[in-house]
């Protein structure tokens, strides 16, 4: 298949806009266009929809009339997966990880999840580990019930949803040649270098692809909020590698960076410095970034990129959303 035909539905409101701010630019040293998919949609905003956009069509095709998926109990993904479920008439049941296997407080993410009526089943971090396997028996208890069930994994991050990201690159490539200003600020022809959160890596392999197969910029570096460095570069490759097995028309991907220094105290918790980074910009600009992803990814920019590798360049900086988690 090339890769126009692969099936996708249209869930997101996109172009999302390209944002420039004179405060912005110098609070992080360098040039910076945010690629605002933090207004991808409504409350299921964010950068699943667009691999959902596809994942879904998979579903939707399959017959399925149930979806399982998995993440923390603030997923993202799991919110998203379940109010674009019920905008389809599917049922879902979310795998959610809690520091017991007990319920979490309902609040941010995990609020939508319920409001929407998903089926929560909760899990301990080692029962976690086995997710896939966890889903699988899940689905099996579904399918002898009668359901017809669709799997889908932890973030979306298989090659099939990477490919919402391609797809994001095509449109960035599309916003450029219309040449329109942006505010007042023209739009540049390309890009230097594209950096963004990465947490299960089919952003950064969507991105890497994209970027390549439309010209938009040379280089990727992808912010790990999770694991280590080469636990991404494996992963990364592996999803480009799938990718190009699904759409044999694609390119390899641009050059991918992994940074794994501006973690913090660990997945889902942020220093007090990246917090009050977060604040500085929603002062100074008005743009709200969350402590999980995107605040910690323009932290890493602000504070390690723009003054080594990134110093004077021309950055697309992709704002993932996020927001329900910053409310939890
Ligand atoms: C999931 C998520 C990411 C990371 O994207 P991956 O494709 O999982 O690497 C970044 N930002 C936000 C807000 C997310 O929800």
């Amino acid at each position: 298949m090339i890769f126009t035909e692969v099936p996708r539905l249209a869930l997101a409101h996109t172009p999302t806009p390209l944002w420039r701010n004179d405060r912005l630019d110098a609070l992080i040293g360098t040039e910076v266009w945010v690629k605002r998919d933090d207004m991808t949609a409504g409350p299921e905003a964010g950068n699943k929809i667009r691999k959902l956009e596809y994942l879904l069509a998979q579903a939707l095709a399959e017959k399925a009339d149930t979806v399982i998926t998995c993440g923390a109990a603030q997923s993202n993904h799991a919110r998203a997966t379940a109010l674009c479920c019920a905008q389809l008439g599917l049922n879902t049941h979310l795998l959610l990880r809690s520091v017991n296997g007990d319920q979490e407080k309902i609040t941010g993410n995990l609020f939508l999840d319920t409001l929407c009526g998903a089926t929560i089943h909760w899990v301990t971090p080692t029962e976690y580990a086995e997710r896939q396997q966890r889903m699988q028996q899940l689905s099996e208890s579904l399918q002898s019930e009668g359901r017809r069930v669709c799997i889908i994994p932890e973030g979306g991050s298989s090659p099939r949803g990477s490919l919402g990201y391609v797809r994001a690159m095509q449109e960035v490539s599309q916003q450029l040649q219309t040449k329109q200003p942006c505010g007042n600020k023209p739009l540049p022809a390309t890009f230097d270098a594209v950096v963004h959160a990465c947490g299960s890596g089919g952003t950064a392999a969507g991105v890497a692809v994209g970027a390549a197969r439309f010209s938009v910029a040379r280089q990727l570096h992808t912010i790990a909020v999770c694991d280590d460095q080469r636990y991404f570069q494996t992963l990364v490759r592996s999803l480009t590698s799938g990718i190009r097995q699904l759409a044999h028309d694609l390119p390899s991907s641009i050059d991918v960076v992994v940074h794994d220094q501006f973690i913090g105290p660990g997945y889902g918790h942020a220093s007090e410095e990246q917090m009050r980074f977060i604040s500085q910009v929603a002062q100074a600009t008005g743009l709200v970034l969350d402590p999980v992803y995107s605040g910690k990814a323009l932290f890493g920019l602000a504070h390690g990129l723009a003054k080594h590798q990134l110093a004077g360049k021309r950055v697309l900086f992709i704002h993932t959303g996020g927001l329900p988690g910053l409310l939890s």
